[in-house]
Parts: structure tokens; C-alpha cells; sequence
């Protein structure tokens, strides 16, 4: 069985009275590990499919159709508890915008902590922002989120996403608003923990090259699907 398993997945929207259809039965499977770029051009699904894998769609999202499993739990028929749990300890998730999937009124210490468990020490928290290339770990430990600069608060999204070893990390354009040198060393951040920890990888992304480089499969999403998926050079060279 794979590790996620999306399958004739349909997500409407409704917008200004009118239902815009983001995914069209699109379907992607990820085994334990895979490292997998999902492309496309802007409005194509990307970031519709990576939200729904987490079940957290917007509320304009009114209709879903098809399945989401995450290690063989049906993602959208999970009680609100265990879809907690599936996302605390199996799914990492990171976005585009760090600051937003952090949480501005506490400290960034605590925040690792609600991951982490209440008895993870001062030591053990600056061992996970230690991991993710943060200098000074227990300057940030004390720090709010307006106090980083975007490559920093990027890199404690990724500790927090990665804290309890998850399954599957899924990362949405997390590079996107960064500049070129500050985004390699996320990416390779992000990828060198991933492999460590065994977690497989969907990075939805734009950037085809970018994720050539990075993934060993790519899948191409296109009008709400996923039209091609194979090897990075073969989608690559395709014309
Ligand atoms: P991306 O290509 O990374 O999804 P967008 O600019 O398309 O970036 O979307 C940014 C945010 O706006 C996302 O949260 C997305 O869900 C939302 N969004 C995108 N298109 C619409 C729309 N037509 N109506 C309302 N919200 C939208
Ligand atoms: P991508 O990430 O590839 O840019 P999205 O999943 O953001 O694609 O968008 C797919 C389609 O759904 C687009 O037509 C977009 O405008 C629409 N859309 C995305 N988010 C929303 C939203 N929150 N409300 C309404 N429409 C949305």
C-alpha cells in the first residue's frame, strides 16, 4: 500500500457566486520514502491538492469528491482527533508563507514544544533548530515570529513540520519567498532531513527545473490533474 494515496480526488470552489472546479479527479500515489515534485502552472491544483492532503481546505471549498489516505486512513473521514494526531506525529506541512503556519503571540520555544511534548528541554528544543541550520538555536527558542527574517522563520516551519519524524512532509512552494541563495540552503535543509528520517517528500512547486533537481519523480498537474508522472529526466526532456 502507498504512503499516500490520492485518487479521483474533485475539489469545487465557490467564489463570487460562481463554483470553480480546482481539481478534476486527479490522482497521485507516493510510496513510504519517494521524493515526488508536483508541477504546474499557476491555478493548475497544486496548492489545492496539497491542502486537501491535510484536509485543510478553505471553507470555500464546497465540494470534495474522491479519497485522500494517508498511510491508509481516509483523511476525510477521520474524527477531528485522529486527523489531530495524523498531523501532529505522521504529516508535516509547510507553506509558502512561514509566518503564517506560526503562531504570532507565542514564542517560538512553546510553539516547538506543542510538537515536541511540555518536557522537551531547553537543549532538546535548540537540538531541533539546531538540525535545520539556525545559528544561535536558543536566541530563536526565545524569539516571536515578526522577529525573524523569512529564511529563518521558514527554517523553524520546517523543524516544527519535521519534530516528530513524520511519514510525509508536504511543502508548498516554501522557497518561493526567498531569495536565491537563502532558498538552496532550505531546500537542502528540507531534503537532508527528509532523507535522515526516511519521510517522503511532495513538493508542489512551479519551478520545474528546480524540482528536477531535487526529485526523483515529477508529476505534471494541468486544468485540476495530474497528466503526466515519471522520472525527472524523462518529464524533464519531454517537449
Ligand atoms: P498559489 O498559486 O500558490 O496557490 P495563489 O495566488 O493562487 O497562490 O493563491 C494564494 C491564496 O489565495 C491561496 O490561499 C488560495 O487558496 C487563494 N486563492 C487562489 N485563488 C483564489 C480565488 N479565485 N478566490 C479566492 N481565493 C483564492
Ligand atoms: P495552484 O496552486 O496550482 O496555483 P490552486 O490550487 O491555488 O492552484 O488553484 C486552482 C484553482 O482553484 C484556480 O482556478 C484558483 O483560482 C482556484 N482557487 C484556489 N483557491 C481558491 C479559494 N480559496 N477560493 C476559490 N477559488 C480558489
Amino acid at each position: 500500500e502507498p504512503l499516500l494515496d490520492v485518487r479521483g480526488l474533485v475539489v469545487d470552489y465557490a467564489a463570487n457566486g460562481r463554483r470553480v472546479r480546482a481539481l478534476d479527479e486527479a490522482s497521485l500515489s507516493v510510496p513510504a520514502g519517494g521524493t515526488v515534485g508536483v508541477v504546474g502552472e499557476s491555478g493548475s491544483g497544486k496548492s489545492t491538492l496539497g491542502a486537501a492532503v491535510g484536509r485543510l481546505l478553505p471553507p470555500s471549498a464546497e465540494r470534495v469528491g474522491g479519497t485522500v489516505r494517508v498511510a491508509g486512513a481516509p483523511v476525510f473521514e477521520l474524527a477531528p482527533a485522529t486527523l489531530r494526531r495524523m498531523r501532529r506525529e505522521r504529516l508535516g506541512m509547510v507553506f509558502q508563507d512561514p509566518v503564517a503556519s506560526l503562531d504570532p503571540t507565542k514564542r517560538i520555544g512553546a510553539q516547538l514544544r506543542l510538537v515536541l511534548g511540555r518536557r522537551a528541554d531547553k537543549r532538546v528544543l535548540a537540538s531541533h533548530l539546531e538540525r535545520v541550520r539556525l545559528r544561535d538555536p536558543r536566541e530563536v527558542a526565545r524569539a516571536y515570529p515578526h522577529q525573524l527574517s523569512g529564511g529563518m522563520a521558514q527554517r523553524v516551519a520546517i523543524a516544527m513540520a519535521m519534530a516528530a519524524g513524520p511519514e510525509l512532509l508536504v511543502a508548498d512552494e516554501p522557497t518561493a519567498a526567498l531569495d536565491a541563495q537563502v532558498r538552496e540552503e532550505v531546500l537542502d535543509v528540507v531534503f537532508s532531513l527528509a532523507a535522515d528520517a526516511g519521510t517522503a517528500i511532495v513538493w508542489l512547486s512551479h519551478d520545474l527545473a528546480a524540482v528536477a533537481r531535487r526529485c526523483a519523480r515529477v508529476a505534471v498537474m494541468y486544468g485540476g490533474r495530474v497528466v503526466e508522472d515519471g522520472p525527472a529526466g524523462q518529464v524533464l526532456t519531454r517537449p
